[in-house]
């Protein structure tokens, strides 16, 4: 079976022009991803591939487009999201997608249109080829992943109402063509510490705030953190908390009535973020038994997701692994520390996976870029997986 060819020059026009549309997350100032979400549906369209559109929020829908498979089952997924972040400080034309040395630049070349391009420039080669396709596959292009996860939850919801059905999927982000099998969950909340103000030129009237706060610190980090090592994954290492917000005091002169910081927790697969919480809002409640005039309130997370964990021998990854080896050479199953769309299409059943072309390391940078030929490599590789797809067992 000859590898169809893909077209480097449609890789590197898909990816300019979308490039070319500003899509930054609403969160950070930004438009928004209409602009791109015509152009994903313009394509399909000019290549006669149905899709349907799910509204997330007024003017933000996913659009997803459904290529016809032999097979009446379950579809694979191509996920990517649509968004990117702010361009406020970049040093160079955020939106032009300049090509230099074979790299393309802008916002967004790398996290993640580049896999977004390669999703797209792989379904139109499949379809212009004629092929009948073992399976059947959908590319969802999806908003606001940079900020609350809004367009893969909706795309969620639809999968846990049977409304849609995936036997896997792969999501999009920069892994330099690596698969990222696991990453860590998180949970944030605040942690406040309430005083009694006074003037503070007689600080023994009043109880201080901050002071207060410190006992907390000093357990979260003498008491809490050592334990951490002891729940070490073999791929993401031990969990981790940061306090990485503090606030308190009211002016120079008074004794500070409440300080509040910011606990961010990032969870291991098998850990239940709520109940993570819960263990800090225990393991505080005994600090305020041994600690005189301490008050504290632990708020509710405002802030959950939940980690990723697909196995290795799962037949995807190692389906991918294969193709990917045929025009990248051999790459790794890795573990990932920060957050991603594939998590939440896990807990609504489906095997997932990230792979994509690009750096993490150049996402979200002043002069973000993306190797033209990652790209390119990513594309063939999952034209190849999807010709080749056999599904197992069922
Ligand atoms: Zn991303």
């Amino acid at each position: 079976m000859g590898g169809l060819k893909i077209d480097s020059a449609e890789i590197a026009r898909v990816l300019q022009e979308l490039v070319a549309i500003p899509s930054v997350n609403p969160a950070f100032g930004g438009s928004g991803e209409a602009g791109v979400a015509a152009f994903v549906k313009n394509y399909l369209i000019k290549l006669d591939i149905p899709y349907i559109e799910q509204q997330v929020e007024p003017g933000r829908s996913n659009v997803i487009g459904m290529l016809q498979g032999e097979s009446s089952g379950p579809a694979l997924l191509l996920e990517a999201h649509m968004d990117t972040v702010q361009t406020t400080g970049m040093t160079i034309p955020p939106f032009s997608g300049t090509i230099s040395e074979g790299r393309l630049y802008g916002r967004g070349a790398c996290d993640t249109k580049g896999s977004l391009a390669a999703m797209l420039v792989a379904i139109g080669t499949l379809k212009r080829s004629g092929l009948k396709l073992p399976t059947g596959v959908h590319l969802a292009a999806v908003v606001d992943e940079e900020f609350r996860y809004a367009g893969v939850s909706a795309l969620a919801t639809a999968i846990s109402a049977g409304e849609l059905q995936y036997s896997g999927a792969i999501v999009g982000e920069p892994t330099n063509l690596h698969q990222v099998i696991a990453h860590k969950g998180c949970v944030r909340f605040y942690i406040t510490a309430h005083g009694k103000p006074g003037h503070s030129s007689e600080p023994a009237k009043g109880i201080n705030a901050i002071e207060q706060m410190m006992e907390v610190i000093r357990c979260l980090k003498e008491e809490i953190e050592p334990s951490f090592e002891l729940k070490r994954h073999p791929l993401l290492g031990p969990p981790t908390h940061c306090i990485s917000e503090i606030t308190g005091g009211l002016a120079p002169n008074t004794i500070p009535g409440s300080c509040r910081i910011t606990l961010d927790r990032r969870t291991l697969p098998g850990e239940e973020p709520l109940e993570v919480w819960a263990g800090y809002r225990e393991h505080l409640s005994h600090l305020k038994e041994v600690t005189p005039g301490l008050s504290l309130t632990i708020e509710e997370p405002f802030i959950i997701d939940y980690a990723l964990e697909t196995a290795a021998s799962h037949p995807l990854p190692q389906k991918l692994g294969t193709a990917v080896a045929g025009y990248a050479g051999e790459r790794r199953i890795l573990g990932a520390t920060y957050g991603t769309d594939a998590s939440k299409l896990a807990r609504a059943g489906v095997p997932a996976v990230v792979f994509g072309p690009g750096d993490i390391a150049q996402a979200h940078t002043d002069d973000e870029w993306i190797e033209l030929r990652e790209v390119e490599a990513a594309a063939a590789a999952l034209v190849d997986l999807i010709v080749h797809f056999e599904r197992e067992g069922q």
